[in-house]
């Protein structure tokens, strides 16, 4: 049984945030365009063996933006990041944060699925510009990187996954909170814990920042 709260005090402090303005008609016409030329990469390899891209889904003016490694079968199959198992995971997070959908959106390093799901750090680089064009767009306040691949894109200078975990960290400007993987959680006993109890801690740390 979860030990994530369906809806915390936290959660109730990080809704009373600040609305975000939504995103202006250039923003959306650049992220239209961004999008586009996402979907109809072929800059590497990964263009060639996909079903098709994976861009986003969520909110155009987020307050969190949630960073994954890959596509996996089921995002590759929609078109659409953390819609599998691991997607559910990190659904119940994020009701358990009290995040509503115009407040977040998800996101991957890699747009493409790699062949086996083996993350692949050549097409990160290229596929780079990418990610930064999006966060770039998107200006979200907070990022929350999910697992150890998000982790070192975002925070080269990270030290690992396990120390790192639970705590706000600061890297070249937007505050990054990283979190496990949530495909951890589904691994074993010991993780979920940390997961549940990391979750717990992104929740007061949002709810301690002015929104
Ligand atoms: N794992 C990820 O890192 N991203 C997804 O979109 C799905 C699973």
């Amino acid at each position: 049984m979860s030990k994530i709260p369906r809806r915390s005090t936290t959660a109730q402090a990080v809704r009373s945030g600040r609305k975000r303005r939504p995103a202006s008609r250039e923003v959306r016409n650049a992220w239209d365009q961004l999008s586009d030329t996402i979907r109809s990469c072929r800059l590497c390899p990964l263009g060639d063996v996909r079903t098709q891209a994976v861009v986003y889904r969520g909110s155009l003016a987020p307050r969190v933006v949630f960073i994954g490694e890959a596509p996996g079968a089921e995002e590759d199959r929609t078109g659409l990041p953390f819609v599998g198992r691991s997607g559910r995971e990190l659904d119940r997070a994020v009701v358990s944060l009290g995040l509503s959908p115009e407040e977040y959106g998800v996101l991957n390093v890699l747009k493409c699925r790699p062949p086996a799901n083996h993350f692949d750090p050549g097409a990160a680089r290229t596929c780079r510009p990418y990610l930064d064009r999006q966060l770039d767009l998107l200006r979200p306040d907070v990022i929350v990187t999910l697992g150890a691949r998000a982790l070192k894109a975002i925070d080269p200078t990270a030290p690992t996954m396990l120390a790192a975990a639970g705590r706000a960290r600061a890297h070249e400007g937007t505050p990054h909170f990283p979190l496990l993987h949530p495909a951890a959680a589904l691994r074993s006993r010991r993780l979920r814990e940390r997961w549940e109890r990391d979750v717990r801690a992104l929740g007061r740390w949002l709810a301690g920042r002015p929104a």
